[in-house]
């Protein structure tokens, strides 16, 4: 069994959905499973539609039909006969959502959200399911939340693997194209759940693993895990090989490209997982499988902007030890504060942070009773693994470094500003 990921972007509109027909055509799809997530930004529109509903918005009906007509668009695009059964499947799956909605008594945000956000997977399956029917693959549409149970942790929940594994071991039958959910799983109750932002990676993961499955491919809009992102590096170029410890590594420094949860499941049965391009679907793209850590061994550049340096410093001279930065770090914690690199010396201690949830000022009045605060924001981190002089000469050229840490595989440079 192969396991095909199809993410937002390679769906987001019908000229996409074509093209996953084509690369079925041209990679065939016998024992195929396709993962796919919402189509194009589906997921952020209902995350607007969400707010509005929380907020009790004005604009709530507005935001509901900004995610249909897009549906609309593309279906009106894929089947020229109006009278053909997805137009209904496809309104009945909205009526769904505005019931939920106008019954729903549940104040906790996260369950509502996950209830509403799961609906940009279940009508593009929909949609990618009927149009392989009518185009004459023998399909089957599984609802995944009748395989992956999941504990209630709703927005980010944590798989239960022995129900999980006993659901597809059973129920997944492998005689035609089956197409399901990413990101969707379910809980005890049967409610919906969703594995985090961008989970479908980890999806496909789960159902490789079950499945013992012989590869998982998620198709992207370039030609497979490059060495930088092209759009901020002139020579990026394409990795052919990287290993399950490497690629765990770089997606820990900020490697966009793979899901990090992705891939343990898959290196614990060492099944290979293929970055490739819906585009050229025969070229071979990245391979992340056992073997060498990285073919060819280039330098490889991670880069997290917006970033916040704080120096922590003790007011007394006194030193910065254990006790010091456990209670630190635990207030990083709480204000969900995400600490991507430290530094200490005796009486100071660096950390570059990003405070996605802008919770630093509040901490910052907190830290200041202790120590002396000393930060910069809009800066840049800049990490490069397997880095060489002329790698970081790259980096630092006309630039202003504030800080910069070396160890054996990686380099780490922070600049000032983007
Ligand atoms: N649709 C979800 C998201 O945008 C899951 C995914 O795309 O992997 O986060
Ligand atoms: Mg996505």
């Amino acid at each position: 069994m192969r396991v095909y990921k199809f993410g937002g972007a390679s769906v987001k509109d019908a000229e996409g959905i074509r093209n996953v027909y084509d690369v079925l055509q041209k990679t065939g799809y016998e024992d195929v499973l396709l993962i796919v997530s919402a189509m194009g930004k589906t997921t952020n529109a209902l995350e607007v539609v969400i707010k509005n509903y929380f907020e009790q918005s004005s604009e709530l009906q507005s935001s509901v039909q900004d995610v249909k007509n897009y549906h609309d668009q593309i279906l009106l695009d894929l089947f020229s006969d109006p009278n053909h059964p997805v137009f209904e499947i496809i309104a009945n799956h909205f009526t769904d959502l505005e019931c939920f909605m106008e019954h729903n008594k549940s104040p906790n945000y996260n369950f509502v959200y996950d209830q509403i956000v799961s609906m940009g997977e279940i009508v593009s399956t929909t949609i990618l399911s009927q149009f392989m029917s009518f185009m004459g693959i023998d399909t089957q549409w599984i609802d995944v939340r009748n395989f992956i149970k999941t504990d209630a942790n709703y927005r980010d929940a944590e798989v239960d693997w022995e129900l999980t594994q006993e659901n597809i071991s059973k129920n997944i039958k492998t005689n035609s194209l089956n197409i399901t959910q990413g990101f969707l799983g379910s809980d005890e109750n049967n409610f919906t759940t969703t594995l985090g932002r961008e989970g479908s990676d980890y999806t496909a993961a789960i159902f490789a693993y079950c499945l013992n499955a012989e590869s998982v491919t998620i198709w992207k809009d370039v030609p497979g895990v490059m060495n930088a992102d092209p759009r901020y590096f002139e020579n990026a170029s394409l990795l052919n090989q990287i290993s399950y410890r490497e690629a765990i590594e770089l997606a820990f420094y900020g490697a966009s490209v793979i899901h990090p949860k992705t891939l343990q499941p898959l290196q614990k049965k060492e099944i290979p997982l293929y970055v490739k391009s819906f585009i050229n679907p025969l070229l071979p793209g990245t391979s992340v499988a056992k073997g060498v850590d990285l073919e060819p061994f280039y330098p490889c550049f991670i880069v997290k902007r917006e970033q916040l340096l704080i120096s922590l410093s003790s007011i007394d001279f006194s030193f910065i030890m254990e006790e010091n930065i456990s209670e630190i770090f635990k207030l990083f914690h709480e204000y969900q504060i995400k600490v991507n690199l430290i530094q200490n010396s005796a009486i100071s201690f660096s950390v570059c942070v990003e405070d996605k949830f802008s919770n630093f000022s509040e901490l910052n009045s907190i830290l200041s009773k202790k120590f002396k605060v000393d930060f910069n924001e809009n800066v840049t981190l800049y990490t490069i693994r397997h880095f060489t002089e002329e790698a970081a000469t790259t980096v630092e050229a006309n630039k202003t470094v504030l800080l910069k840490q070396v160890s054996r595989e990686t380099m780490q440079i922070i600049i000032q500003g983007t």
